[in-house]
């Protein structure tokens, strides 16, 4: 009986030296399954290594927008080969970032819609990173995607929440919720289905309060847990079952 992290960047840079100590401190913390998130072919073969090792991560990979300078011909020729892959469960994360303002919006979207019918073709869920693109990601999100998927480090309004689980994606929140200035999320976070809500890390990124400030692993998601439990009025046995059935009813 546990918790599952649903957006983990277990093998990068930051967090892949020190894995076997995170992966021990996530279990103290009833962690019980951690969807990790591979962006580039180094990653993704660290993730095959640690599904190896351990029988509760899961694997997802695709291109981050944000990302899309550093690819070549032949990072791509390896992503359509290896997403038909049965370790990998989902394409992602994969979207629009237009926060930044370094990569061309263009070019961000005809990776984007690439990766989606990548997805639609392999039949496997998608994980949306939706950065200042909201109005862009939802209308390429109708078009081209088939398959069920994640919006992930959900921010957005109610509405835009309604929409995405019109089209057959949950909603998956990480530390932001437990910011002081977490904003309206709280009360968009009361009123969404609860059976389309998953929660998250994003870790390394995104630390929950009281740890803000230090690098995020997947123990600290009970902060997230916890804020969630007390603002959907659940104890936290009920909400911790309803959690882990949204997960494996996505991924059936
Ligand atoms: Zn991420």
């Amino acid at each position: 009986m546990g918790l599952i992290d649903t957006h983990a960047h277990l093998t990068c840079e930051e967090l892949y030296p020190q894995v076997d100590d995170i992966l021990k401190r996530a279990q103290d913390a009833n962690i019980e399954r951690i969807l990790c998130i591979c962006m580039n072919q180094k990653e993704l073969e660290r993730g095959f290594a640690l599904q190896e090792r351990y029988n509760f991560i899961d694997l997802a990979f695709g291109y981050h927008p944000s990302d899309l300078d550093t690819l070549s011909k032949q990072d791509w020729d390896y992503l359509n080969i290896i997403a038909t892959d049965e370790r990998i469960k989902a394409i992602g994360e994969i979207g629009l970032d237009y926060h930044w303002g370094d990569i061309e919006r263009e070019v961000q979207k005809k990776a984007f819609i690439e990766q989606l019918q990548l997805a639609n073709k392999c039949n496997k869920p998608v994980l949306i990173h939706m950065r200042d693109a909201t109005g862009d990601t939802m209308q390429l999100l109708k078009e081209y995607k088939q398959t069920k998927g994640i919006l992930h480090c959900y921010s957005g309004s109610v509405e835009t929440a309604q929409e995405a689980i019109k089209m057959n994606m949950y909603l998956a929140v990480g530390g932001p919720l437990t910011f002081k200035n977490a904003r309206g999320l709280p009360e968009v976070m009361a009123q969404l289905p609860l059976n389309r809500i998953l929660i998250e890390t994003d870790c390394p990124y995104l630390t929950p309060h009281p740890h803000r400030g230090k690098q995020n692993e997947p123990m600290y998601m009970v902060h997230t847990f916890e804020k969630l439990a007390a603002i959907r009025q659940m104890d936290q046995t009920s909400l911790m079952n309803e959690l882990k059935k949204n997960y494996f009813e996505l991924f059936r």
